[in-house]
């Protein structure tokens, strides 16, 4: 899928965007849809390998319960460890299924809605001074209340942006910072306190994936909270951030980190840790926004705005016949069986 614009990362620049979608068929009949976005430089999986490693791992799917989920979640990490798109895959179409088979939407199975509407948070990508002040001005006067804005290219840059951005929008607007695994902890500290006179709402993933050090030294020098996104792969990542009080909040993305089963034990740790999540997406369309707006709706701690819905907004295109039913920059969590989308007929998998 194209997208109307480049998006550039501080790790990578997308023009267009692989999407995987893949169906679980069950000899009741039911079955479910499934579906994953691929951004390489940051989950490290390609179009290709994403497709492997589904097939490899949906044959040991073969004659089991759908509602033994997390007994299958567990088999995916014996049989292939990492590969968390392809599991994530997996995961959403087992959960479309079960969904469906009991006329159920997907929250509910995850244990009701805390929230019916989800909060949405607006992106703007590495591009020049101009036009990132340009786009923030024309995002918030269109109804976005918060902005979070891509940096880490250009530290001169970085500061004019936001100096910029904030005296434009005013006191009452949300900016929160994205630095993709731009900084050595020296570095981040040098640009990253002189942005927060500007009052961000929160800094996302300031130094490198493994930089755990760095991003707890950043977070006791800084006042602004610190956001772990690449470093919380996974539910033992999310225990390390926890346990070494390296960050305040945790960014999940269903696609990131292998499914709902894993946003869940994720959101959990966090929970009982004290921490507060951001649901957050890789550029996912249709089922994979429905699926993370399901987790959103069924967590207490996922209290901030999200950005989950922002893949379908970069495309020319999307792979459901539904509208989100956007107003005042929220989206309702859909009512649907299942994820409560339907994937167009062009889209879908060949039976196999
Ligand atoms: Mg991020």
């Amino acid at each position: 899928m194209r997208l109307k614009e480049p998006f550039v990362i501080a790790s990578q620049s997308i023009v267009e965007c692989d999407h995987l979608i893949c169906i679980v068929n069950t000899d009741s009949g039911v079955s479910g849809v499934g579906a994953v976005a691929t951004i390489p430089a940051f989950m490290g999986e390609t179009g290709e390998t994403i497709e492997a490693a589904m097939i490899y791992l949906s044959d040991g799917m073969k004659g089991k319960d759908p509602f033994g989920i997390d007994r299958i979640v567990q088999q995916f990490d014996e049989q292939l460890p990492g590969n968390n798109s392809a599991k994530a895959a997996l995961d959403l179409a087992l959960h479309d299924l079960m969904g469906r088979a009991l006329g159920l939407p997907v929250y509910r199975l995850l244990g009701g809605a805390v929230r019916h509407r989800i909060p949405l948070a607006w992106i703007i990508g590495l591009k020049s001074v101009k036009e990132t002040v340009d786009e923030a001005v024309r995002k918030y006067q269109g109804g976005f209340k918060v902005i979070k804005v891509k940096i880490g290219h250009d530290d001169g840059e970085d500061l004019e942006k936001i100096r910029l951005i904030r005296n434009e929008l005013g006191a009452d607007a949300l900016i929160r910072v994205d630095a993709n695994c731009a900084y050595t902890a020296d570095g981040g500290l040098r640009i990253l306190s002189k942005l927060e006179q500007f009052d961000l709402e929160l800094i996302e993933q300031p130094c490198r994936q493994a930089d755990i050090t760095g991003m707890r030294r950043l977070r006791q020098a800084l006042q602004t909270p610190i956001l772990a996104d690449e470093s919380v792969m996974s539910p033992e990542d999310a225990l390390r951030i926890v346990m070494e009080e390296a960050a305040d909040i945790i960014n999940i993305k269903v696609g990131k980190v292998g499914g709902i089963a894993k946003a869940r034990r994720i959101a959990a740790i966090a929970d009982a840790g004290g921490l507060p999540i951001v649901m957050s997406g890789n550029l996912e369309l249709g089922p994979g926004i429905a699926a993370s707006a399901h987790v959103a709706a069924s967590l207490k701690n996922a209290r901030y705005a999200t950005d989950i819905f922002v893949g379908g907004h970069k495309h020319f295109d999307d792979t459901i016949l539904e509208g989100w039913g956007e107003e005042g920059m929220t989206i309702r969590v859909p009512e649907g069986h299942g994820l409560g989308v339907t994937v167009r007929p062009e889209f879908m998998p060949e039976a196999s």
